[in-house]
C-alpha cells in the first residue's frame, strides 16, 4: 500500500509529463471507460490529495485514480513502445511522453466540478497546500476511544499516512498502537511528526523515519518483527491486523512493547 508521499511523488511526475501539453492518446483499458477518449485536449494539472490521484483535463473532466494495493504509474518518452501488459489500467500520452497506469485500484472519470465525491471525505492532507494540523487533531479527537493506530491510517483523519508510517510515528512517539487516541498526551506532537515523516520522505525512493539510508536500517520497527528494538533491545512484535479495527487490508502492525506505553 503506497503511502501519502509515494502518492505526491507520483502526482508530480505526472505533472511533469502531462500538464501543458496536449494528449494524443487516451487509452482507458476497464470496461466502463473502454470507448472515453480524451485525444486532442490539455492535461491542466495533476495533483494528489491523500492517497488519491486527480488528472484534470481541459473541458472540465477529472481522471481519478488509486494505486490501492500494487499500483503504480511509469513515466517514458512518447516514442517508447506502448505498454501491453495486461496490468496497465490506463495509458495517458503527449507528443513527449506517455505515462502508463498499472495495477490501479481506481479509475474513474468525472466532471471536475465533482471532484469532492471522490475526495471530500478526507481529512487534512499531509502534504497539501492546504494542510491544517489542528483540523486533523480534532477529527483524531472526536472519536478518542479508537485505538491510535487505527486512528492515524483512517484517511478521514488526516490524509497520507498508510501502515509503514503509522508503525513508525507511533514508536518515535512512545505510543502503544492499541493506546485510544484520546490518551494520547501530545497529539499535536505526533500529527506535526505525520507530516515531517512525509514531507522529509516526498522526493525520494523509501521511507526512512531513522535517517539512516543503508537498506535493513531505514526504520525502527516496521517489517522488524523478531528483531532487536534499536533503541532498547527489546524483541519488536507483529500483529497481523485483528487489532486495528478490522482493518480490510489486514495490514501488520509492528512495535516495541518496552518503548510503546
Ligand atoms: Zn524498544
Amino acid at each position: 500500500m503506497p503511502e501519502g508521499d509515494t502518492v505526491w511523488h507520483t502526482a508530480k511526475r505526472l505533472r511533469e509529463a502531462l500538464a501543458g501539453r496536449v494528449l494524443t492518446r487516451s487509452d482507458f483499458r476497464v470496461p466502463r471507460y473502454a470507448t472515453t477518449d480524451l485525444t486532442g485536449r490539455q492535461v491542466t494539472e495533476s495533483l494528489s490529495r491523500g492517497k488519491h490521484l486527480l488528472t484534470r483535463v481541459e473541458g472540465g473532466v477529472t481522471v481519478h485514480t488509486h494505486l490501492k494495493m500494487e499500483g503504480r504509474w511509469l513515466v517514458r518518452p512518447a516514442a517508447a513502445a506502448v505498454p501491453q501488459a495486461h496490468q496497465v489500467r490506463l495509458v495517458l500520452a503527449n507528443d513527449t511522453w506517455q505515462a502508463a497506469g498499472y495495477q490501479l485500484g481506481v479509475v474513474e472519470v468525472l466532471p471536475t466540478a465533482r471532484e469532492a465525491d471522490v475526495v471530500g471525505h478526507l481529512g487534512p492532507d499531509l502534504l497539501g497546500p492546504d494542510w491544517d494540523a489542528s483540523e486533523a487533531v480534532r477529527r483524531l479527537m472526536a472519536s478518542p476511544q479508537r485505538p491510535a493506530g487505527e486512528a492515524f491510517l483512517d484517511q478521514s483523519n488526516l490524509a497520507g499516512v498508510g501502515n509503514v508510517y503509522k508503525c513508525e510515528l507511533l514508536f518515535l512517539r512512545g505510543i502503544h498502537p492499541w493506546r485510544p487516541v484520546g490518551e494520547i498526551r501530545d497529539l499535536p506532537a505526533a500529527v506535526d511528526l505525520a507530516r515531517r515523516l512525509l514531507d522529509a520522505n516526498k522526493d525520494r525512493t523509501g521511507h526512512i523515519t531513522t535517517g539512516v539510508q543503508i537498506r535493513g536500517q531505514q526504520h525502527w520497527v516496521y517489517g522488524r518483527a523478531g528483531r532487536r528494538c534499536r533503541r532498547c533491545g527489546t524483541v519488536v512484535r507483529r500483529d497481523e491486523g485483528a487489532g486495528q479495527g478490522g482493518d480490510p487490508e489486514g495490514r501488520i502492525t509492528f512495535w516495541c512493547p518496552a518503548c510503546q506505553k
